[in-house]
């Protein structure tokens, strides 16, 4: 069995457009937050999910997005690289085929998910719980290269995976899909391991203490989430700076950026906690 799960380890995953961190990712992020709702935002998500987990539903809206195009550009925001603050005209530009931005996109998900009925309230929910994902995945918040989707690297570590004699294999894809499950891939066999990782490392920082919904009450609004855009893309001006110049992303490459890929894992699953608590607590705003 071993052997097979190794086989799985490290051939799959290769192909597929990149869009977004990928279904590790997103259950990851989920099952950080799942616990950490308030008995109101359990309420609601028990109410809309019918008694699913959030990590169930975390990846549906990169499904969705296959049959609407209309979405394409919630999921990211082109902030350029080499600037610190984001600027709506500039990085959220509104398109008819492909949307406009995930900031954009996620003041629109708070307000259905408080004002929605039926199925409009589920699918806010379904939103709710990937975008605040895709908002902490540092090349989501990066316009050149299309996010490090152009930049092709190769994969070649042996990672955190504990199995001394198994072979390293070159793992050709992009540098954003590296950065959606291939180091997350190599750092851990499945993703609850991920989150039993963050329990016990991450989450217990003094960083994540003040992140936690119990301690932290600003209320959540538009500047928020450019607040977590900022935020997320210095992580990602950092990762992208690391990348060795042959664009082999190795052992060393995993080392240094472990620490960031483990803090925006658990930063988000603090932060969409938050913001369901949010949402479950306050009533429709009048418009
Ligand atoms: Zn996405």
């Amino acid at each position: 069995m071993r052997s097979i799960a190794l086989a799985a380890a490290f051939t799959c995953g290769l192909v597929g457009p990149a869009a977004a961190w990928g279904p590790e990712g997103h259950s990851i992020v989920a099952e950080v937050a799942q616990p950490r709702l308030s008995a109101p935002a359990t309420q609601l998500v028990r109410k809309l999910l019918k008694g699913r987990s959030l990590a169930s539903i975390a990846s549906w809206a990169d499904d969705y997005r296959a049959t609407h195009p209309e979405t394409e550009q919630w999921h990211f925001v082109d902030i350029p690289l080499n600037v610190t603050t984001y600027d709506a005209a500039r990085d959220c530009r509104p398109n008819k085929q492909s949307g406009d931005c995930i900031i954009a996109a996620l003041d629109r998900v708070q307000k259905d998910l408080r004002c929605a009925t039926g199925e409009a309230q589920v699918q806010a929910l379904k939103f709710a719980v990937h975008l605040v994902g895709d908002i902490h995945q540092p090349l989501h918040t990066v316009k050149e290269k299309k996010g490090g989707n152009e930049i092709a690297v190769d994969v070649f570590m042996r990672g955190l995976l504990d199995c001394p004699t198994c072979a390293v294999a070159h793992t050709p894809v992009n540098f954003h899909m590296a950065w959606d499950e291939t180091l997350i891939q190599r750092t851990v066999w499945d993703w609850g391991a991920y989150v039993d990782r963050l329990e016990n490392g991450w989450l217990k920082t003094a960083e994540a203490k003040a992140e936690d919904p119990a301690a932290n009450h600003a209320p959540i609004d538009e500047k928020t989430f450019i607040a977590w855009a900022e935020d997320t893309h210095k992580a990602a001006q950092t990762v992208w700076y690391l990348r060795p110049a042959d664009d082999v992303l190795d052992d060393r490459y995993l080392r240094d950026v472990l620490p960031i890929m483990d803090r925006q894992l658990g930063i988000a699953g603090l932060r969409l906690a938050r913001f369901l608590n949010d949402a479950a607590s306050q009533a429709c705003p009048a418009r």
